[in-house]
């Protein structure tokens, strides 16, 4: 399969079945957002639930938070997200596409490239030396391109009941201001009520840090998870849920001693890579690329990306960080608030005294939820050819979801809409929800073309109501990637189905 044929099958699956649906799409949709349709929001919640479970239930050393989307502005002007968190912005000045420098396509500095004029296919054929920045244009190839500026990604609005533009335009209405006097007094207008939508879940994690460590009595080393909604004003969103201006992460913030980080460092990126491995069908596409010194954030001491082997290449799926003391250390200077930890059983190695008051250093594995949710559905997608019961070749797509991220559990299929069969199947599906399965009574369409759309959706198993099953109290059960059935008593498919998710905690 061509990779790239690969995303237009999933993006037309996640629609035709349900996963994903563009946002507000009978009004032509809004540009990178999307909603989670009936079987993409169980798979969302699968995915997220299985990295709590491993992260804080497995765990007797991480506990979770839920903190609000909007903070105080000054947990991002601590964190440097105000000054700092910016993409440098160029502008194509041959097709006029805009894009992120530090993602163009990197050319030598002096290579005559040729590119078509407006980008166009039958625009006249240019020729152009890449300037000393070495990268041209992604869209037309160009290397005439605008100078590079800074573009924060935050997204801003105001609280409270004042509209600080209606102030605004009061105060300024008829005064004598140069552009940039006019400039300034906006943006201090705007600034006093402002407040941002997180870019990250992670600075909760620290400006909570002391609440948590006190109210749980936590000993260090511990960790603070979180999941939910992170907003960044992209410049380029791109290849469907992959970059989204409003996504969702699944961060932790481990606090540890300092002096201990190489090692909790490579612990971390072994459990996430395990991680992922245990839902994984081809574990070869998940790798792990250490940063280059000159990759590394300035705060940070060493760094790890978890990247995926993507239609398009390989790229980022979560970031492992060591980020010193850093965080812990700005908000505590910031606020006045001693974010530290003291360890009496611990020898000060300033002092050689016993009892050591220190900033611990953070361990932060940091992965996207909404792109681990295109992830496993690249990993899971198949097709399969073989032959119908007429003997005419057909082609099976099977969704290989692991069990326990599959949207739909089981599906209960009577062969008939008569006869008792969907008494039967009923009983069975209320059984299996009983146990807290997400189960799907199915009675319309041909039983092939409900097998086809279940093994196209993911569900592990179907159960299938016959004749035999009213005289003999026998099911059949058919398993979704070998496509065999076998038939067992009723009781004994409701276990197997049951088993085998359990077997997979
Ligand atoms: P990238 O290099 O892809 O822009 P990043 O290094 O800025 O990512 P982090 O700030 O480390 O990303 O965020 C942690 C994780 O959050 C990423 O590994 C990714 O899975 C996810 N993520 C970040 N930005 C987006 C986005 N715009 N849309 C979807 N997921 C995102």
């Amino acid at each position: 399969m061509e990779s790239l044929d690969l995303m237009t099958k999933i993006v037309s699956l996640c629609k035709r079945r349900g996963f994903i649906f563009q946002s507000s799409e009978i009004y032509g949709g809004l540009k990178s957002c999307y909603d989670y349709g009936p079987l993409g929001v169980e798979l969302k919640r699968n995915i997220a639930a299985e990295w709590w479970r491993s992260m804080v239930y497995k765990r007797e050393d991480v506990v979770g938070i839920d903190a609000s989307i909007m903070m105080h502005p000054k947990v991002w002007q601590t964190s440097g997200h105000l000054s700092g968190f910016s993409d440098p912005l160029v502008d194509c000045l041959n097709c006029k596409e805009r894009f992120r420098a530090d993602k163009a396509p990197k050319v030598a500095a002096g290579t005559s490239v040729t590119f078509k004029k407006g980008g166009k296919a039958n625009g006249d054929a240019l020729t152009g030396a890449v300037p000393a920045h070495g990268y041209v244009c992604p869209v037309c190839g160009s290397p005439q391109l605008s100078d590079e500026r800074q573009f924060n990604l935050m997204f801003r609005t105001n609280m409270g009941p004042v509209d600080p533009l209606s102030e605004f335009v009061r105060d300024a209405h008829g005064k004598d201001m140069t552009r940039e006097e006019f400039r300034t007094k906006l943006d201090e207008a705007v600034r006093s009520t402002a407040v941002y939508l997180r870019p990250e879940t992670a600075q909760a994690m620290f400006v909570q840090f002391l609440n948590v460590q006190q109210s749980q009595s936590m000993k260090i080393p511990f960790g603070i998870a979180q999941t939910g909604k992170s907003f960044r004003n992209e410049i380029v969103t791109e290849h469907f849920i992959f970059r989204s201006c409003e996504f969702e992460q699944m961060e932790m913030e481990f606090f540890i001693e300092p002096g201990t980080q190489n090692e909790w460092l490579k612990y971390w990126c072994d459990e996430r890579m395990n991680w992922y491995a245990n839902f994984a069908n081809k574990k070869e596409d998940f790798m792990l690329r250490r940063h280059d010194s000159d990759e590394l954030a300035h705060y940070s001491d060493d760094c790890y990306d978890i990247e995926y082997r993507y239609p398009w290449g390989w790229g980022e799926l979560e970031g492992v960080a060591s980020r010193t003391d850093y965080d812990l250390s700005r908000h505590a200077e910031a606020s006045g608030v001693k974010l530290s930890y003291f360890d009496q059983q611990k020898v000060d190695p300033a002092t050689g005294k016993p009892g050591w008051r220190y900033t611990p250093y953070v361990i932060e594995p940091a992965a996207g939820l909404t792109r681990t949710v295109l992830c496993f559905l690249l990993d899971a997608y198949s097709e399969e050819k073989g032959v119908d019961h007429e003997g005419k070749e057909k082609t099976r797509v099977v969704l290989k979801l692991h069990p326990r991220l599959a949207p739909v559990k089981a599906a209960v299929l009577p062969l008939v809409k008569k006869d008792g069969q969907p008494e039967k199947a009923r009983a069975i599906v209320a059984e299996l929800r009983r146990h807290g399965l997400n189960v799907s009574y199915d009675e319309q369409q041909s039983i092939g073309k409900r097998y086809a759309k279940h093994d196209e959706i993911g569900t592990p198993f179907c159960i299938t109501i016959d004749p035999e099953t009213i005289t003999s109290d026998t099911v059949t059960i058919r398993d979704r990637d070998s496509a065999t059935q076998v038939r067992v008593p009723t009781a004994k498919a409701i276990e197997i189905v049951r088993e085998r998710l359990e077997s997979l905690a």
